[in-house]
């Protein structure tokens, strides 16, 4: 790693501070000595450029981090893909050039372990970016992240700003997208299983084969090593982001399972799409400043599966349809 900002005394914008990842950034910065800015949607919309550029010069931030996108899970990203993809290069371009506009310093874009091509070697290293074909069924969201990546480079190579990009692995966590449909696995087989034991059903519907692997990465720890980066990582080459290991989609239902309790069965059902065979991330180059994940998945799922249980009942839970 080789740079360091320093956050101490500086303003830090959130830029989607509502979703799983930003609040879990903000919770994060809230034990640095920073300070940090958050805007409601009504306040801003990073999808008005103006109206970014204008937030953006008002407040001056010494810092971003670009937590803001349209995400989903499997059947979202294919049924909406005109969405997925221009939704999310709006976003990302507003926040970006107008943080360059106001002379922002530093600034960390999110990407995603979908940028990479479907049949890249396991685990996957940064730079097998770009040397083969993406997974059909997300390649709207993944097209959009890799042009943000390319931008921060871009501003990076022609301008000389510190803006870097990480890519994170499946996160899941509190903050979650509980949608059946738009949501990604555990939280939509979460749901289920929880669902299934209070209706008194036995059996746990799991979509695809299960033979799928995924790597998956407890948000607060992303958060942990995304404040690491942001303080100590500046090149321009991104950083993977993941726990380093992963696990078949049938073993997951099975801990998922028993967490919730009951007693289920798992059922697969192959009409919906098993998307990308594997999916880890090679993460040495993380892994090499000593930065480590204190959840092990059990661990995560278990606290995620108390903050369902503690939300559910206020009604707090995020249940975000695949088209909103
Ligand atoms: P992906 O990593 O981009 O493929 O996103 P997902 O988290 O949506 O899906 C991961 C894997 O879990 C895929 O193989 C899905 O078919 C499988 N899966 C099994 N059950 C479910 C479910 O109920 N919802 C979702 N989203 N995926 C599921």
């Amino acid at each position: 790693m080789n740079g360091t900002f320093d956050l101490r005394g500086k303003k830090v914008f959130v830029a989607g501070h509502r979703g799983m990842v930003g609040s879990a950034v903000v919770r994060r910065l809230a034990s640095e000595d920073c300070e940090v800015l958050t805007a409601a949607r009504t306040e801003l919309d990073l999808g008005d450029q103006a109206g970014v550029r204008r937030w953006m010069m008002d407040r001056r931030p010494d810092a971003v981090v670009m937590a803001a996108a349209k995400v989903g899970g499997i059947l979202a990203n294919d049924r909406f893909s005109a969405d997925f993809l221009h939704e999310n290069l709006v976003l990302q371009t507003n926040v970006i050039d107008s943080a360059f506009r106001s002379e922002v310093r530093k600034l960390l874009f999110l990407g995603s372990s979908c940028i990479y091509p479907k049949f890249a070697s396991q685990p996957i290293q940064e730079d097998a970016l770009l040397t083969g074909p993406l997974e059909p069924t997300n390649e709207w969201y993944a097209i959009a992240k890799i042009a943000g990546l390319k931008l921060c480079q871009a501003y990076r190579r022609q301008y000389g700003v510190d803006y870097i990009s990480a890519m994170p692995t499946n996160l899941y966590g509190p903050g979650d997208n509980f949608h059946l449909e738009a949501g990604h696995v555990i939280p939509a087989l979460m749901r289920k299983a929880h669902e299934a034991r209070q209706a008194g059903r036995k059996t746990l519907q799991v979509w695809g084969s299960g033979t799928p692997m995924r790597e998956f990465l407890y948000v607060d720890d992303a958060a942990d090593a995304l404040v690491f980066l942001l303080k100590a990582y500046s090149g321009e080459g991104h950083v993977n982001v993941g726990s380093g290991q992963d696990i078949t989609i049938a073993e997951l239902a099975r801990m998922v399972a028993s967490i919730v309790g009951g007693d289920m069965e798992i059922a697969f059902d192959t009409t919906k799409p098993d998307g990308t065979p594997r999916k880890l991330l090679d993460v040495s180059r993380l892994f090499a400043t000593g930065w480590r994940p204190r959840y092990a998945l059990r661990g995560g799922l278990e606290q995620t599966y108390a903050w369902f249980i503690r939300n559910i009942e206020a009604g707090q839970i995020r249940l975000t349809a695949p088209e909103s």
